[in-house]
């Protein structure tokens, strides 16, 4: 899903296919469907005609990669076995990707055809897809969950893997988080579908909750436990369940009730989050110096919260 632009760095090495991979061979005339193994489970990747050997190649690396961001942030891959369906478009980049949980969960990515390792590098929406795998269904009214745990964990999930620097994830919550500020009209996250209650105000509840889980357990559990709590109560995007129970699965596994009552709090609620308060005591302060706009200060009295989120 459409959600920002991301800003280019340099590629990153250090992905390894494993030794079951087969990669398309020149001549051979390219494979279209390739199939890797990711902390236990099986991802099976099918190619739309018209990619050349050597992008299949590439894009193979960038979905084991991506796949092993988001087994490193929930422990596990959500699913034992799914399906990528990688469609080819013209020009250059990962131009959309969704994620749908029939007849069994699969994500579906549109790719350009002259894409280059660059391309792979720079985005973020397969990580993206891949986290909606982790949450069960959920009534379309409540889809600010799934996005806003897909739009917060993908970042902070690249970041862990060191995938993208720190810097760049809080520069791209700076900018982002604002645009889940509630607006006229506005009647709470359960009752307000826009893009930005949906995919920002969806993130600030995950940003409060990844904080409060935080700095109530004592730095040692965050959101990443938490979520990793529904996979293992059976909740993943194979099955449809409501909100409450989602949030009470993730809370019990941190021996908390944090999600439930930020649920209470903010679903009927027009309050804006209090944003500046929160960098300020998180340590991201705008600077104009920066090509992400903030720089991150370890002077600030809950530093030691925006590190642990990304640790
Ligand atoms: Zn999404």
């Amino acid at each position: 899903m459409q959600r920002r632009q991301v800003a280019a760095f340099a590629a990153v090495a250090g992905c390894t296919l494993l030794s079951n991979t087969r990669v398309g061979a020149a001549g051979n005339g390219p494979a279209r469907s390739e199939t890797l193994q990711v902390a236990g489970s099986r991802l099976d990747l099918q190619f739309d005609d018209g990619f050349s050997p050597a992008l299949q190649a590439l894009a193979l690396l960038w979905v084991q990669r991506a796949a092993s961001a988001v087994a490193g942030y929930l422990g596990r891959f959500p699913l034992p076995q799914v399906e990528v369906l990688v469609q080819a478009a013209g020009g250059a980049g990962v131009q959309r990707g969704t994620a749908f949980p029939e007849p069994v969960p699969y994500v579906r990515i549109r790719l350009g055809r002259d894409s280059t390792a660059q391309h792979f590098h720079d985005d973020w929406i397969l990580v993206h897809e891949m986290l909606h795998l982790a949450v069960p269904q959920v009534p379309r009214a409540q889809n600010w969950l799934h996005e806003g745990i897909a739009t917060y964990a993908e970042g902070v999930a690249r970041v862990k893997s060191g995938w993208i620097p720190a810097l760049q994830l809080w520069g791209e919550f700076h900018r982002g988080m604002p645009k889940g500020q509630p607006q006229p009209g506005d009647r709470g996250l359960d009752f307000t579908p826009s893009w930005g209650r949906t995919y920002w105000g969806g993130a600030q509840f995950c940003l409060q909750a990844d904080v409060l889980i935080l700095q109530r357990s004592g730095l040692r559990l965050g959101l990443r436990h938490a979520l990793q709590g529904v996979l293992a109560a059976g909740g993943n995007y194979a099955v449809a369940w409501p909100v409450t129970r989602i949030l009470a699965a993730a809370d019990a596994a941190v021996g908390q009730t944090t999600l439930v009552d930020l649920h209470q709090q903010l679903r009927a609620s027009s309050q804006p989050m209090d944003l500046e308060s929160l960098w300020q005591q998180l340590g991201v302060a705008p600077t104009p110096r920066a090509a992400t706009g903030i720089e991150l200060r370890d002077d600030a009295p809950a530093s030691a919260v925006r590190r642990a989120i990304t640790a």
